[in-house]
Parts: structure tokens; C-alpha cells; sequence
């Protein structure tokens, strides 16, 4: 019961936020994603910093997210290199995602982010799939949350 009782302090993630699959190319993945099943694509980005390019497409209030390596030094090419195109990770969003690493640290989850780090689309950090049940979790800050102003984002649209 222990590592369930500070859990029940804070507050439940309130969506998923987005699903994201490893593709050897966003363009011709579009053929999947926007044209037979039919999502709308809402943004195409660069992050040269994580070297590699990502697509979000609408479903809901959720998103798809497709990552596409843009070299093979990373993790997420090596993935691609050894599994091949498909599932890479789940995003839910959170209030205060500082608080909730802190409490999850404290539970024992191994993090891969152990703070908040700028995403495409807000704070973010990952969560070790060792700790979670071989799944890659990553936790995104709701807009207006605290780590927004902490690492001086503002949220588009
Ligand atoms: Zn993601």
C-alpha cells in the first residue's frame, strides 16, 4: 500500500495527450495516418535538438505524434533500427508536472527527465519504461501550470 499513498494526494492525469509512433518518414506516413484513417494534421516541426522531426494529428482532445529520426545517433533511431516503424510512447497530461516527478521519484519510478524540460507542445518529461511495465510514459504540463513559467514557454495557438 505504501507506494499508493502519496499517489492519491495529487491529482489524476486529465488526458491522454498524444500516442506516438516511430516512422521512417512523416511524409510518407501521412498516407496512413491523415489519408486512410482519416486524422487531421495539425503541425510538422523540426526539434534539432532532439534530432528528429514530429507530426501531431487531432483525434479528439488527443493527438497522434509521429517521430521521425533525422539522424542515427539517437534513441528513438536505434529504436526505429531495431523494432522497426510502430508504438514508441504514451504522453498523459498532469497539473504540475514538477510535483508529480517529485512524487513519483519518491515511489521509486526511474525517470529518464528527472525535471521538466521544454516540448513541442509544453514541459515535459519521460518516464523509464523499466518502471512502467516496459511502456516509454512521458508526462506533459497542462497549459497555465507552473512549469510553463519556469522555463519561460508560452503556449501556442
Ligand atoms: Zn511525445
Amino acid at each position: 500500500m505504501g507506494s499508493y499513498s502519496t499517489s492519491a494526494r495529487l491529482g489524476v492525469p486529465s488526458r491522454i495527450h498524444h500516442v506516438a509512433m516511430v516512422v521512417q518518414s512523416i511524409e510518407a506516413s501521412l498516407g496512413l495516418y491523415r489519408d486512410m484513417l482519416r486524422l487531421p494534421l495539425e503541425t510538422v516541426l523540426d526539434i534539432p535538438a532532439d534530432r528528429v522531426r514530429i507530426a501531431f494529428l487531432g483525434v479528439g482532445e488527443s493527438k497522434v505524434e509521429l517521430v521521425e529520426p533525422t539522424d542515427d545517433t539517437t534513441g528513438v533511431a536505434r529504436f526505429l533500427a531495431s523494432k522497426g516503424e510502430g508504438f514508441h510512447h504514451v504522453c498523459l497530461e498532469v497539473a504540475d508536472l514538477a510535483e508529480e516527478l517529485t512524487r513519483l521519484a519518491i515511489d521509486g519510478v526511474e525517470l529518464i527527465d528527472s525535471a521538466p524540460r521544454r516540448g513541442a507542445e509544453g514541459p515535459v518529461a519521460f518516464l523509464h519504461p523499466r518502471s512502467c511495465g516496459g511502456v516509454l510514459v512521458e508526462l506533459i504540463e497542462a497549459p497555465g501550470g507552473p512549469s510553463w513559467a519556469a522555463l519561460k514557454m508560452a503556449p501556442r495557438g
